[in-house]
């Protein structure tokens, strides 16, 4: 027997005790069934998503057509609408889908300029530019604003875009404690103190990141004593509203709009198309100078194909319809739908004893399991009871961290919303995830 015979029976042996058997645990639910096997336990292949938008999808397995609470179509777009639809079928036949060509190279058509005039009037700022994606524009755009010898502080549970364009930008990155403006103040204060190591020079820029409501939180950012602090110390702020854009605020504006922050307070405004617009993209809302920075700097608008048009028209006909520049008074109902809705089912879900995250008025809500072998279980009953949502774990949430997130709409009926509650109601006790006191 040589070393490589020796070598591979402790790997094999290392990799069967550290490995398999855990591997073994997290294949089967809190039931002792596999889920490895069973694609009930999770989405599967959808078919198509009805035109009575968030309701229903449906699904190629034994569970045919579901009530989706896992949705990000926070205000119905994402279903034929009567003034959208129309007009993204007439743009589709006018410039196809796709362009097949950058910005910069006749890949920018009128669509293009009247979205990015539109977003910047619509979140209050003098300029805007729009990508075909959201999770690029956190990406790309960060390092083209802030390099080697710059400092990023960032939320500790910023999303991964955010993560991933700070560690691309080369700058030094700081965390700082989830949504705490004062750890934020102890950051900066130290930061500003210290220089930069070694050469001991201050940072050529600071940038501090966060997000308007957090993805896997459900909770609002607390805008207003961050803003003070950035203030303060003359930093750049950078707010991500992919999940507040269009959802939250009395017209949809966003979380400067609910937490009163004048959105000239916050340096560079970033959001996604893909939620509330029920559309394809993202965009960053800014100064003129930085927006004319970012144009002719930002290698995801010079070499990247531009966003698609009919994605572009989803989203000026949905802001038109948000502002009511459809000539009805549809986006006001639907924003004080959704109001209603998040607010309802979040205290249902509490009155019943489950652990739910978040604020008031956000349409996330995740409800915490805490247990991993919980979570195939509480999906797959749920699924079964013709409800879906989505679950999340490691390594979006920590191991022990696990959870059910909710996501509400303003197109769910209050009976979607009491069936849900139902069957929420009736496998948390199944599987055992009450923990909170019930409400008499
Ligand atoms: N930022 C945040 C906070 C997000 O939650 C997401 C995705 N859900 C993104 C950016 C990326 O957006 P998109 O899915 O539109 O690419």
């Amino acid at each position: 027997e040589g070393p490589e015979d020796f070598y591979q029976f402790y790997v094999r042996r290392f990799a069967r005790r550290i490995l398999v058997r855990p591997v073994a645990g997290v294949l089967q639910d809190c039931f002792g069934r596999p889920i490895a096997s069973a694609p009930d336990a999770w989405f599967d292949v959808v078919e198509r998503y009805s035109n009575d938008s968030n309701k229903t999808f449906h699904r190629t397995a034994r569970t045919s057509k579901c009530l989706n609470l896992g949705s990000y179509n926070y205000l119905g777009f994402s279903a034929a609408d009567e003034y959208c639809t129309p007009r993204v079928l007439h743009s589709l036949k006018k410039y196809s889908a796709s362009t097949c060509s950058a910005r910069v190279d006749g890949g920018n058509t009128k669509l293009h300029v009247e979205l990015e005039e539109q977003v910047a009037r619509f979140v209050g700022k003098p300029a805007a530019i729009v990508f075909g994606m959201g999770y690029v524009t956190n990406s790309a755009i960060i390092p083209a604003l802030i390099g080697k010898g710059g400092l990023i502080i960032s939320d500790s549970l910023n999303h991964n875009s955010i993560v991933n364009g700070a560690r691309g930008s080369g700058a030094s990155i700081q965390v700082f404690q989830h949504n705490n403006p004062k750890h934020l103040e102890d950051v900066l204060r130290e930061q500003i103190a210290s220089g930069r190591p070694r050469i001991n020079r201050p940072w050529k820029k600071i940038l501090v990141i966060v997000e308007g409501i957090y993805s896997m939180e459900g909770e609002l950012c607390k805008l207003p004593e961050i803003i003070a602090v950035c203030k303060k110390y003359k930093v750049y702020t950078y707010v991500d509203e992919a999940h507040s854009i269009g959802a939250i605020g009395k017209t949809g504006r966003g979380v400067c709009e609910l937490l009163g922050v004048d959105p000239t307070d916050v340096d560079i405004m970033m959001g996604t198309f893909t939620k509330s617009f029920g559309s394809y993209g993202g965009y960053i809302a800014a100064s003129k100078e930085i927006i004319c920075h970012l144009k002719h700097t930002c290698p995801a608008h010079i070499y990247a194909t531009s966003m698609s048009p009919p994605a572009v028209q989803q989203v000026i006909s949905a802001i038109k319809v948000i502002l009511g520049e459809d000539g009805s008074n549809r986006g006001a109902k639907k924003l004080a739908q959704i109001r209603e809705n998040s607010n309802f089912f979040r205290s249902e879900l509490q009155k019943m004893g489950f652990e739910v995250l978040g604020d008031n008025d956000s349409p996330v809500m995740p409800i915490m399991l805490y247990n991993p072998a919980k979570i195939p279980a509480f999906s797959r009953e749920c699924l079964r009871q013709h409800v879906a949502v989505v679950v999340v774990v490691f390594p979006a949430t920590p191991l022990l961290l696990c959870r059910a997130r909710i996501c509400i709409s303003a197109s769910h009926s209050r009976e979607d919303l009491v069936k849900g509650l139902e069957v929420i109601g009736k496998v948390g006790d199944l599987v055992g995830i009450k923990y909170l006191p019930v409400e008499a």
